[in-house]
C-alpha cells in the first residue's frame, strides 16, 4: 500500500543521536516494517549480559535475546575469546572438498548432543536455509526411491518456519504471509494440531489419505514461536510422531527455536522422547553470536542419497556454509553449555514465571498466560496495531520486549538476573495497568 513518502512518521529528530543515525535512516529498509506509522528505532551503541545500551545513554533489559538466540547473554567473553582465537586462525575457507577442524567437532558434539539416531550434518547460513535444507532433502529422499509424487508437506496452523520460499509456504496462513504470496509459492498442506482421541483420528485417517503425496510432516516441537506463540504437550508430540512414521512418512522437528535448552531440556524433543529424521537448528546455535544453521539427518536419510548418479546427491551448498568462525562461537556456546548450570538458569526463569505471569489473568485485555521452560507468553484480547504501540512504552520502562499479533511474548537470555527478569514483568504491569 503505497502512502506518501518514505520515513514520514519515523524520521530521527532527537539531536541526541550521532549523526550516523540521521545519514543512514533514509537508506535502510526494516524487516515487516511499514514505514508510514513505524516508530524509530532504537540506537544501540553496545551490549554486555542481558543489558543493551543505547546511543544516549539508557540501559534497556532484553527480555526476548535478539530472536531467541543470545542465550549466554551479549558478548561473553569466553565465547568472545574462542572467535578472536579462530579469527587469527581461519576465518573462513570453502566447505566444499574441504575439512577444517571446527566444522568436523561441531558435528561430532551435535551428534553427541541430538536426540539419538541422527547421525549426518548438514551446516548452512541460517535457521530459514536449515529448513529449506530439511524440506530438500525430504522431497529428494522420496525421489531417490522412486516416488516423485511425494512432493508436499504438512505443517500446522500457528507454525513460523523462516522467510524464504519453501519456509513460507508451511507457515500458518493466516498469520504469515500466505494471503500475500499466494499466487508464488507453493501450496501446502496446512492442519490443526490435533488434541484429543476424535482430531488425532482424524489426523491419522488424513495422513492415511495423502501418505503418497507428503513427503514429511513438520512441526516446532511443544512451542511454536512467531506464527502465534501456542504450546502442546510431549505426549501430544509423540503421537503426531507415532502417527507419521506409521504412514511412513517422514517427521521434521525444526528446533530453530526451541532447541538449545530453551523449553527445557537441550532439545525440546527429548521432552517427547522422540526422534526426528531430521532436526532443524539455527538461532541458539552460535550462542547468538553470529548467523548459522544446521539440519541433521539419521543415516537412512544419508543413505538415500548414496547412487552412481551425480544428481541423486543432495543438492545444496551455501557459499559460506560451515564457516569456521561460527562453527568455534558454536563450540564455545557448546562449552558453556557444560561448564555452566544454563538448564539449572532456564528452570529458575521457569519457575519465576509460574510465579508471576498468571497475575496478569486480572487485566481485562488478557486472554491467555503460557509458560513453558524460559518462554513466557501473555496473550491479550486485542490485535495489531495496539500491541506495537506498547514497544515505545516498554522502551520507556527500560524493556526490551517485542509486542506483535496479539502477545507480548518474554525468552530472555538464560543468565538473566532474578532481579531484571521481575523488572522485565513489572515494565509489562506498568504498560497493560495504564
Ligand atoms: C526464527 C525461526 C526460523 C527462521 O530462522 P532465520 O534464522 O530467521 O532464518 C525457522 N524456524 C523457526 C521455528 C524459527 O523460530
Amino acid at each position: 500500500m503505497p502512502t506518501g513518502h518514505s520515513g514520514a512518521a519515523a524520521s530521527p529528530s532527537s539531536s541526541s543521536l550521532p549523526s550516523w543515525f540521521a545519514d543512514g535512516y533514509d537508506h535502510l529498509w526494516y524487516p515487516y516494517t511499514q514505514y508510514h506509522h513505524a516508530q524509530a528505532p532504537v540506537a544501540i551503541r553496545s551490549a554486555s549480559g542481558c543489558v543493551l545500551e543505547t546511543e544516549d545513554g539508557r540501559a534497556l533489559i532484553d527480555g526476548i535475546s535478539s530472536w531467541w538466540s543470545v542465550c549466554h547473554g551479549y558478548q561473553h567473553p569466553y565465547i568472545i575469546e574462542k572467535m578472536k582465537a579462530q579469527l587469527d586462525q581461519l576465518s573462513h575457507v570453502m566447505f566444499a572438498g574441504i575439512a577444517h577442524a571446527p566444522a568436523y567437532e561441531l558435528a561430532s558434539r551435535l551428534v553427541a548432543m541430538v536426540p539419538k539416531g541422527l547421525s549426518r550434518v548438514f551446516f548452512s547460513d541460517s535457521g530459514s536455509t536449515s529448513v529449506e535444507v530439511a524440506m530438500k532433502m525430504a522431497y529428494q529422499f522420496a525421489l531417490n526411491h522412486g516416488h516423485k509424487h511425494k512432493n508436499k508437506f504438512l505443517s500446522f496452523r500457528h507454525a513460523y518456519h523462516g522467510d524464504t520460499m519453501g519456509a513460507m509456504s508451511i507457515c500458518d496462513p493466516e498469520q504469515s504471509m500466505h494471503a500475500h504470496f499466494r499466487h508464488y509459492m507453493p501450496h501446502q498442506m496446512v492442519v490443526d494440531i490435533p488434541s484429543d482421541e476424535y482430531s488425532f483420528a482424524e489426523f491419522d485417517q488424513l495422513l492415511e489419505e495423502l501418505k503418497d503425496t507428503i513427503a514429511a510432516v513438520i512441526i516446532e516441537p511443544l512451542v511454536q514461536g512467531a506464527g502465534g506463540f501456542k504450546m502442546h504437550s510431549p505426549d501430544i508430540l509423540a503421537e503426531i510422531v507415532r502417527i507419521t512414521k506409521k504412514h511412513g512418512i517422514l517427521f521434521i522437528a525444526d528446533e530453530v527455536a526451541t532447541g538449545f535448552g530453551r523449553t527445557g531440556q537441550m532439545f525440546a524433543c527429548k521432552e517427547a522422547g522422540v526422534t526426528p529424521d531430521i532436526l532443524c537448528l539455527g538461532k541458539a546455535l552460535t550462542g547468538g553470536m553470529c548467523t548459522m544453521g544446521a539440519t541433521l539427518a539419521t543415516e537412512t536419510i544419508f543413505d538415500a542419497f548414496i547412487s552412481e548418479k551425480a544428481e541423486c546427491a543432495l543438492q545444496h551448498g551455501p557459499t559460506f556454509m560451515a564457516n569456521p568462525l561460527a562453527c568455534s562461537a558454536a563450540l564455545a556456546s557448546l562449552d558453556l553449555f557444560e561448564k555452566e548450570d544454563r538448564l539449572g538458569q532456564v528452570e529458575e526463569i521457569e519457575r519465576c514465571f509460574w510465579q508471576r505471569l498468571p497475575e496478569f489473568r486480572q487485566y481485562a485485555s488478557v486472554k491467555d498466560v503460557r509458560v513453558q521452560g524460559a518462554i513466557g507468553v501473555i496473550e491479550l484480547d486485542s490485535n495489531g496495531d495496539d500491541i506495537r504501540l506498547l514497544r515505545a512504552q516498554l522502551v520507556e520502562q527500560g524493556a526490551w520486549l517485542r509486542p506483535f499479533g496479539n502477545v507480548i511474548y518474554f525468552a530472555p537470555p538464560f543468565v538473566i538476573s532474578h532481579k531484571q527478569l521481575i523488572q522485565l514483568i513489572d515494565a509489562v504491569h506498568m504498560v497493560l495497568g495504564a
